[in-house]
């Protein structure tokens, strides 16, 4: 791979005065839960965008990246989000967040020209959070130059702004919850309604396990319509149950919910109520028996997500049964559904024979082969070494 270092001496022509990066992310358990103030566990893993910059004296940003042929330079000043577009629109939208953030803490004295350049072995657009990626090593980078001594959570905020007004996609902060605060062999338990972080060993290694990623290379043209369809339902089904969002309801409301609401946003409350307490019960498991304890909590987040929130896709829910056939502990759709990626959590020792079986069952479903690869819970955004 470039590493950023090269990409910045092909773009600009000279040696940085740093590197950052930041890791793309998995999320173990608690889907579609971010956005009802819920809980999510997610994990940085050992794919990383890579952010080369030196400081500059002309009130610049240029910014390069491996994935594209242009480089875009804003003078800092006049950056705003509606004039960003393309793949320029995280890192320029970070700054743009960042320079808010300054301005209104008396720092904009410290807002320095400079030149970004970006290189990244995390899979673009394959449910791994490139996008949380490229914004962390971004935020923690410019962060550092100007000065700024912001905390990681209010970087979190920083890009999930950059990415909700610059780029356009409503998104929560998960992504950039995992990709700051992540810890190696760690998972990031993130509070979505009081921005609480905690991190949770998962011990994978020494219970000899390691996490699969399968990605199904199927996408939904309905994916982004889906998502705002469930996200419309959750919000129904809080309104009529009379409470701001549905982390005010535990399994004990769940009758009255299937007594008022209609059975289909009922299903959908039923997925996020549970999965919430899914994640608690994961994190409790992790404590006490460990790694081996959590497999059927994935799976009982899979068959939620299935029949309940219905966001899986047949090539995932065979993908998953067959992995836990040849000896996967659990596995669940990682992700927004509609296609995407499914991770399971295999014995290391049996790693050949389950990627096996789920290729040839698939094969003979006459189902698109999928792409499966190892992640590992990783560090979060750092300062590298090197540079
Ligand atoms: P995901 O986050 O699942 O990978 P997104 O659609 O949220 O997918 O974000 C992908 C987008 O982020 C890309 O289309 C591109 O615009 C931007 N991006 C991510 N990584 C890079 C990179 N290394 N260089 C340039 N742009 C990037
Ligand atoms: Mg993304």
């Amino acid at each position: 791979m470039t590493t950023s270092v090269e990409a910045h001496a092909a773009a600009f022509g000279s040696y940085p005065d740093g590197t950052w990066s930041a890791p793309g992310r998995v999320n173990l358990v608690g889907e579609h839960t971010d956005y009802n103030d819920g809980l999510v566990l997610p994990f940085a893993i050992d794919r990383r965008t890579e952010c080369a910059v030196k400081v500059t004296d002309d009130g610049s940003i240029r910014v390069a990246s491996t994935h594209s042929p242009e480089v875009v330079c804003v003078k800092v000043a006049s950056l705003t989000p509606d004039g960003l577009d393309g793949w320029s629109a995280y890192p320029l939208g970070v700054a743009w967040a960042l320079r808010e953030v300054a301005v209104s803490k008396g720092l904009a004295d410290r807002l320095l020209g400079c030149d970004l350049a970006i290189a990244s072995d995390v899979p673009i657009g394959a449910g791994l959070s490139s996008s949380a990626a490229i914004e962390c090593a971004v935020a923690v980078a410019l962060n550092e130059l100007w000065g700024l001594g912001l905390e990681p959570m209010e970087l979190v905020l920083a890009c999930q702004r950059a990415e909700n007004v610059a780029v356009g996609a409503p998104t929560g902060i998960m992504d950039q919850t995992a990709s700051l605060f992540g810890v190696e062999d760690h998972a990031v338990l993130l509070d979505c309604q009081s921005r609480e972080v905690q991190t949770v060993e998962l011990g994978l290694a020494a219970a000899g396990l390691s996490i699969m990623v399968m990605d199904s290379k199927v996408e939904h043209a309905h994916a982004t319509g889906g998502y705002k369809e469930r996200r419309a339902d959750c919000e129904r089904g809080a309104t009529e149950l009379g409470v701001a969002t549905l982390r005010a309801l535990s399994p004990a409301d769940l009758p009255r919910a299937k007594a008022v609401l209609s059975d289909r946003v009922f299903r959908r409350v039923r997925h996020v109520v549970t999965e919430n307490e899914r994640v608690l019960d994961t994190v409790r498991a992790l404590g006490t028996l460990g790694p081996t304890a959590i497999g059927d909590l994935m799976l009982g987040s899979h068959a939620s997500m299935r029949d309940d929130f219905e966001i899986s896709v047949p090539e995932i829910d065979v993908a998953v049964d067959v992995a836990v056939e040849a000896g996967a502990l659990g596995a669940r759709l990682t992700g927004g559904g509609f296609g995407g990626a499914s991770i399971a959590l295999v014995p290391t020792a049996k790693w050949d024979d389950i990627a096996a079986a789920v290729t040839e069952a698939l094969d003979s479903r006459s189902m698109q082969a999928p792409h499966i690869f190892g992640v590992r819970p990783s560090d979060g955004a750092r300062h590298d070494e090197q540079g």
